[in-house]
């Protein structure tokens, strides 16, 4: 038997890999990207409220462990929640410290369409 922390690795593991393979991919909408990393995956056992929040500075997400605990959130912590938060990475290496404050801006709205999401602020997920 895994314990919850192989098990937690593991899935930090993949997590990391399927970002990196996204942002390559994204080098075709956005090719200044190819001058960055790709953003650093955490799995955060804190976050309750918040499924996903972006360290843009640090190239960071925290993703909360605690959705993907239910089926039916994962594919939206995947297609929705690690996306939009990706969306803000791009947004302040394309765009730098204006975007720092505006957040859900006009830029970061065009990077969601871009990716082929509705550029939603919120979601709707529970645990
Ligand atoms: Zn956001």
């Amino acid at each position: 038997m895994e314990t919850k922390k192989q098990i937690q690795e593991k899935a930090t593991i993949w997590l990391n890999a399927h970002t990196a393979k996204l942002w390559g991919d994204y080098y075709e909408i956005f090719p200044k990207l190819v001058k960055f990393n790709p953003p650093k995956i955490v799995l955060n056992n804190r976050l309750t409220r918040t499924a996903g929040r972006c360290f843009q500075t640090e190239n960071i997400i925290d993703l909360g462990a605690k959705f993907f605990g239910k089926l039916e959130n994962r594919d939206t912590m995947l297609k929705v929640i690690l996306i939009h938060e990706i969306a803000h990475q791009i947004d302040w290496n394309l765009f730098g410290e204006s975007e720092l404050k505006c957040g859900h801006g006009k830029k970061w709205c065009s990077i969601m369409v871009q990716l082929g999401l509705p550029a939603n602020k919120y979601h709707s997920l529970t645990i």
